[in-house]
């Protein structure tokens, strides 16, 4: 399908490589959230990421603050002058995201695998005009990617991104999920105009990987890097061993070689 692609871009944000997309794997507390969101903010991020709603591969785990945690992002849209982007996986979520104004959504790894969940997502979103970035399923299935993008078009969203976050598999001995880089590749050989980001937190799983995962990325010509970043990584109530501080992710960001092609 020919698909016809408006900018991701709000006004604001450089369009120059790479766009960051930084802030918590959750929302965990109005002070942590509040904390990330003015250490970022001061290192010239314009984009903040936080799950309210977290999908968690077992139960008993911290499953996300809900909507109370949608109050904090619009404080930090108030405060920093930020934009904001969380994760919504069905109608609901949609509905309170943008009763809430949030400014990005961005569907989870877990939710693209599911065409119904998808739809439902996208038929609440029909007529609405808002950026919305697509991570890719678990499995490594280009199609099912595409088809979550299809469905999301087909209900006149036009402002649509890529997210590759790695894909899953039984050996996680050096990343949580393997990049399979050609995926992404053959991603943009079929749809052009997509924006690509890298997800290099949850591809590497751990902070050591950030790095080189980034830079590779932008030696692949990705658009922008979506990174979490917390106060202190350490304590982070999910994915601990793949955040970074704001003063890390300003130093990974700023050591990135960025090559322009040229034609
Ligand atoms: C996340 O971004 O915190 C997350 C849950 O990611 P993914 O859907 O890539 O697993
Ligand atoms: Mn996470």
């Amino acid at each position: 399908m020919e698909m016809e692609l408006e900018s991701i871009l709000l006004p604001g944000v450089d369009p120059q490589r790479p766009i960051i997309i930084s802030g918590p794997c959750s929302a965990e507390t109005e002070e942590q959230v509040m904390g990330a969101a003015h250490q970022l903010a001061s290192k010239g991020v314009k984009i903040f990421r936080a799950g309210i709603w977290k999908p968690r591969t077992k139960p008993g785990g911290f499953e996300g603050i809900g909507a109370e945690g949608l109050q904090w992002l619009k404080r930090v849209k108030k405060e920093t002058g930020m934009y904001v982007a969380t994760e919504v996986a069905t109608k609901d979520h949609v509905f309170e995201a943008l009763k809430a104004g949030i400014d990005i959504l961005w569907i989870g790894a877990r939710t693209t695998v599911n065409p119904f969940a998808v739809q439902e997502i996208a038929d609440a979103l029909k007529g609405v005009d808002i950026p919305v970035l697509i991570k890719n399923p678990v499995n490594p299935d280009l199609e099912l990617w595409i088809g979550a993008f299809e469905r999301l078009y087909g209900a006149g969203l036009r402002r649509l991104g890529a997210i590759h976050r790695g894909f899953s598999s039984y050996d996680k001995k050096m990343y949580r999920n393997l990049p399979l880089w050609h995926i992404p590749i053959e991603l943009r050989r079929r749809m052009p105009n997509l924006p690509i980001f890298c997800d290099p937190s949850h591809i590497g799983g751990k902070r050591e990987l950030i790095a080189p995962l980034s830079q590779q990325a932008m030696d692949l010509s990705f658009d922008g890097l979506m990174i979490e970043s917390h106060p202190c990584p350490d304590c982070a109530w999910s994915d601990a061993s793949q955040q970074i501080t704001p003063d890390v992710l300003d130093y990974v960001v700023n050591l990135l070689v960025i090559r322009n092609e040229t034609q």
